[in-house]
């Protein structure tokens, strides 16, 4: 592939969406000329300087970019070792760094003059989020949301309904996130005029894995700044929790190739990465296969079925990882490890009582690897953590593992 050419890691997917042996075009007769279409439209977008004059409006004003760097001191001084330093991205609007990306694909669904948009959506993160922007713009808004996941973040459901998008529960397979996406790639050739499908993370069929990670690497690019600034120089390491791998690849992208700064993705490793598959670490404990129109890492039986997994953290519960990861796992540039439900807790809790941060249980996956792993590290090294998403959504989850009656506060 190119990559080998020009010696960098950053000129992928190749001409087909293929990163490697991973990702691609997997999709029906049908779907094709829809994801065609789409590319060309986003790579006349990406060389536009007023497509990226929009974004940056709207990064500062509405979503209020740059997110801070933050050096953690005391959580430093408590481990000891490595410095480490989070980037905020749980202070942008509604909470996550899913908006980086859906602003990007809404601009480009409005220069495609779409005006029905439509998103799949598991923990309500990306749901949300959709919503916030369709609202903004007036746009409809349709979200595909697994059944269970309907009952089980409740919250996020009526978030979506104020911000005026219209919630479809799914009822096909296991009422989960996968199925949601199956059933939006559905409506999307169902609708193929006024409709634009908005996908949350860096999966999907080319060119969503690339246009996703392109607009989430403002995180990366601006910890190359902010990092510069503060230190003199980049990080030595970089990590990030995994869930399809949006946050990751945007703080990872930016720093491929910076040979000498290490990256670490976290995946879910739930109660444990074992054969009852009771976790959520596609590249630790899967093996690759086609699904949601991309070849990757997957979670499957001996059969080839999908497998649901399980994780403590609804955000990071995708079977699948994004292609970009399977391959950087593949050539060795960014090495992935797993984090259990109880080790995330712990980090929670640390992040709360040292640094006053309430962070989201995704991201408590990357930190809890940083206490691994810092205190063994000289404290001249420099890590930095993405702070991906604020805890208000997890509370509920936490007082229940953690054993707290929330009504006994009363
Ligand atoms: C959705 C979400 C994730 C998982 O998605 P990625 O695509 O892996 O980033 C992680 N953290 C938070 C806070 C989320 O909302």
């Amino acid at each position: 592939m190119a990559n080998d050419l020009f010696n960098t890691f950053m000129n992928g997917p190749d001409e087909n969406g293929r990163f490697g042996d991973f990702g691609g075009r997997f999709v029906s007769e049908t779907l094709m000329p829809l994801i065609l279409e789409l590319e060309q439209e986003y790579e006349k977008a990406k060389t536009d300087d007023s497509f990226w004059a929009e974004m940056n409006h709207l990064w500062t004003h509405y979503v209020g970019r740059p997110s801070p760097l933050y050096f953690a001191e005391r959580l430093t001084d408590h481990l000891g070792g490595a410095k480490v330093y989070m980037k905020r991205d749980e202070l942008n609007h509604t909470g996550a760094h899913k908006i980086n990306n859906v602003l990007g694909q809404i601009i480009l669904a409005r220069r495609m003059g779409k005006k029905r948009i439509i998103a799949e959506t598991g923990a309500g993160q990306h749901g949300v989020a959709t919503a916030t922007v369709c609202a903004k713009f007036g746009l409809k808004c349709v979200v595909y949301m697994g059944a269970h996941d309907v009952e089980r973040q409740a919250p996020n459901v009526f978030r979506m309904r104020l911000l005026g998008a219209e919630v479809v529960p799914v009822t096909s397979g296991r009422g989960t996130l996968k199925d949601a996406m199956n059933d939006a790639l559905r409506d999307w050739v169902t609708n193929v005029r006024d409709t634009f499908y908005c996908i949350g993370t860096v999966a999907g069929p080319h060119p969503y894995p690339a246009m996703v990670r392109d607009f989430q690497s403002i995180i990366g690019k601006e910890v190359r700044e902010q990092m510069t600034e503060a230190e003199g120089r980049f990080p030595d390491t970089v990590i990030a929790a995994i869930g399809g791998g949006s946050n990751a690849m945007g703080l990872f992208f930016p720093f491929l190739d910076d040979k000498e700064v290490n990256i670490i993705g976290v995946e879910a490793g739930g109660k444990g990465v074992n054969a009852k598959m009771e976790h959520c670490a596609s590249l630790t404990g899967g093996r690759p296969g086609v699904l949601h129109g991309n070849r990757t890492y997957l979670l499957q039986d001996d059969d080839g079925q999908i497998l649901e997994g399980f994780s403590i953290s609804a955000g990071l519960d995708y079977p699948g990882i994004g292609p970009e990861h399977a391959w950087l796992h593949e050539i060795g540039r960014a090495k992935y490890v797993s984090i259990t439900d109880v080790e995330a807790l712990a980090a929670f809790q640390l992040s709360c009582e040292l640094e006053g941060i309430i962070p989201a249980l995704e991201p408590s996956h990357a930190l809890a690897h940083v206490m691994k792993i810092a205190p063994d590290l000289p404290k001249d090294h420099i890590i930095c953590m993405n702070m991906c998403g604020r805890g208000d959504k997890d509370i509920f989850t936490v007082a229940k593992a953690l054993g707290f009656e929330m009504g006994a506060f009363a």
